[in-house]
């Protein structure tokens, strides 16, 4: 099959030895790549009870199927593990540079296992791969480390770097891993496997050529879809402050699905920083740890987070490898932060985590917390999320200011904030205690603090609130990577036409009562279904879920994998590669000893009790019901989450292990 290298490599750090190994055809039409090869090599890979920070654990770096091939908007790599934070799969995705280098290396994947004796950083070239000692960049932050590695290298073409900081050596378990100076893999402490392992950086700098079953056919899908972006352009007129009407609508009790193409505009104007107002009046951003409304952080507080006051300072627009939209930006915040000459503009996940999840309206606080995280290696949806549940523990009397070495964490003090992460990522006070997340934070605390430990499994999620989506809530509940954002929510869902060809996949194109997504129905279940595996599709593609959110009508994401590989195959057969990757992941927890209900989110985000104020007051979601019923759409086990045997049997996937999960009670 075209498309992918055919091959990959195994690094082993404490022998400091590599092998090859070449991938055979089955695998890449069962699992297509990214994250369906990373799930299909390390789950045998990775022992039952592996130590996540030991040398069991495997890290695995993968690029896309579509990456390299012509294909727009196709460039993000996986990176996936045993998870220190939840205990079972962990991954995290990126945009950057990093997924056609490592095709270019000529491999689909790089994994590392075992830990190596003294700090390293893994270098591969036209010459093959190799291991020279980290030396001085060790204790350096991420951007510092990478700007040091591309001086080395300057004058010739520049390598792709991926890096950690120091959190991430530190062995904090919300760090995650940079790449492109500052663009994050952020998620599942996949940052603290590779500080375990004395990794500090990749550097790839191969120069094969990738190749692509039908080139022509993948450059006039690219330029009808670069067309399209090309015209979608926000008038003038339309300012930052009109956002707050266009949050009323998509929150209003009538969900009208429109054509996703449209939200390229908006991308290319603001990026995710969009959703800071939008996302503020419509109950989007939840906001005082998941307890407040906007009845509290009103017009006065989240109107100091417009989006054009971050876009004026933007130097220039960022595009990852492929991208023809470009959310990201560069921004000159050299006035606040003396010294630093590149910033990555702070997403949306980052501004409302810093922001309103702490009611936060000071954009200076949230540029610093942004830099601090993306120096350090932080997670900032992680971060921001502890931060709020140390507030709300320092507010309640649970800490005090003996705990915080004399800091006063209230509500909204964004200079506090900073201090409290500075304390974070240098593993300081009540930083050491809190840099692993709320789930620890609270076990060490104890008093009663674990009530304001807002996580699903173990992850702080991500800033959308699932009382205002919830499938959203589904997606934080019940995906082997629990808390995450990205996979499926009702937003996505209907803009994606992922039911074009897929006749189970319901329908979403006339206006329906927003609340039949608060029942738990099996169409509802099916759309939560179908919304996954097409992400499964896109991580294995390598896709952007911001070209998803234009609509598959629009980036067709399938008859790009159809030319690109040579295999043309049906949707059915690529959502059932999608139901494989999504079942082995499971089956990847069940191995681990985790009981899938376990990852539920809190039911203070569930609505239980409800919000008294804003728009999202009174509202309760079925979460449990919801869940149950999407593990029974997938074919596991609705009272426990294990995929059942038949599943297995007609997925082609090893028998359920030995461990018996612990059942769920619906009421
Ligand atoms: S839309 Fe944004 S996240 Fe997606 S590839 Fe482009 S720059 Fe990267």
């Amino acid at each position: 099959m075209k498309a992918c290298m055919g091959k990959i490599l195994r690094v082993d750090l404490e022998k400091r030895s590599f092998e090859e190994e070449i991938i055979p055809e089955e695998t890449w039409l069962g699992y297509l790549g990214g994250v369906g090869l990373a799930a299909s090599l390390l789950y045998d890979a990775i022992p039952a009870g592996a130590d996540p920070l030991g040398p069991d654990n495997v890290l695995c770096f993968s690029s896309g199927l579509l990456t390299g091939t012509g294909a727009v908007m196709a460039g993000r790599w996986m990176v996936a593990c045993k998870s220190p934070l939840t205990g079972g799969w962990g991954d995290a995705n990126c945009g950057g540079n990093l997924s056609p280098a490592i095709k270019q290396c000529g491999w689909d994947a790089i994994l590392f296992r075992g830990i190596a004796s003294e700090p390293l950083v893994f270098i591969a070239d036209a010459k093959g791969p190799g291991l020279e000692a980290a030396g001085e960049l060790w204790g350096m932050d991420a951007i510092a480390t990478e700007e040091a590695i591309l001086s080395r290298h300057a004058g010739g073409k520049l390598p792709a770097v991926a890096a950690i900081g120091p959190a991430a050596e530190r062995l904090s378990l919300i760090s995650g891993i940079s790449n492109d100076l500052g663009r994050y893999a952020a998620r599942s402490g996949v940052g603290a496997v590779m500080g375990s392992k004395r990794l500090k950086a990749l550097v790839l700098k191969g120069n094969r050529p990738i190749p692509c079953a039908d080139p022509a056919a993948v450059k006039a899908l690219s330029k009808a879809y670069s067309d399209k972006v090309r015209r979608q352009n926000l008038p003038g007129l339309m300012k930052g402050r009109f956002l707050p009407v266009l949050g009323k609508i998509m929150g209003g009790k009538q969900v009208l699905p429109l054509d996703g193409i449209m939200s390229a505009g908006i991308m290319k104007r603001w990026g995710t920083i969009y959703n800071n107002l939008a996302g503020a009046v419509n109950g989007d951003s939840p906001m005082r740890n998941w307890g407040g409304s906007v009845a509290e952080f009103g017009a006065r507080h989240y109107g100091k987070l417009d989006p054009d006051r971050i876009v004026k300072r933007e130097t220039r627009k960022y595009h990852c490898y492929s991208c023809v939209i470009g959310c990201g930006g560069v921004v000159d915040v050299s006035d606040i932060m003396p010294g630093i000459s590149h910033s990555h503009k702070p997403e949306y996940e980052t501004a409302c985590t810093f922001g309103a999840l702490c009611m936060n309206d000071d954009l200076e606080t949230i540029y610093r917390c942004n830099e601090i995280c993306n120096r350090s290696g932080l997670d900032t949806i992680s971060a921001g999320g502890t931060m709020a549940f140390a507030i709300e523990c320092f507010e309640n009397g649970i800490l005090t200011k003996a705990d915080t070495g004399g800091l006063e964490l209230r509500w909204g003090d964004g200079k506090a904030m900073v201090a409290l992460l500075e304390l974070m990522a240098a593993r300081k006070g009540l930083g050491d205690l809190l840099a692993d997340g709320v789930k620890k934070a609270a076990e060490r605390i104890g008093r009663g603090s674990e009530r304001y430990a807002m996580h699903a499994g173990g992850q702080e999620p991500g800033m959308h609130d699932a009382r205002l989506d919830p499938m959203m809530g589904v997606s934080f509940s019940a995906d082997p990577t629990p808390g995450r954002h990205t996979i499926s929510a009702s937003v996505y869902y209907n803009v994606s036409h992922v039911w074009e060809g897929v006749p189970w996949a319901p329908k979403s194109t006339k206006i329906y009562p927003k609340g039949e997504e608060y029942e738990a129905t099996e169409r509802e279940a099916d759309k939560s279904v179908a919304g996954t595996c097409l992400k499964q599709v896109l991580d294995a593609a390598g896709g952007c879920l911001f070209a998803v959110a234009t609509g598959t009508q629009h980036w067709r994401i399938f008859d790009y994998l159809d030319a690109a590989t040579g295999v043309k195959r049906s949707r059915e057969d690529y959502m059932d590669a999608a139901r494989r990757i999504q079942t082995l992941r499971q089956l990847f927890n069940v191995k681990q000893g985790l009981s899938p209900r376990d990852s539920i989110m809190p039911q203070r985000m569930a609505g239980e009790p409800p919000l008294e104020t804003g728009p999202l007051a009174g509202i309760r979601v079925p979460i449990k019901a919801m869940v149950s019923n999407y593990w029974r759409r997938f074919g596991w086990d609705p009272e426990t989450g294990v995929p059942l045997p038949e599943t297995l049997a007609a997925y082609g996937l090893p028998p359920r292990p030995a461990f018996q999960a612990a059942k769920l009670e619906v009421e």
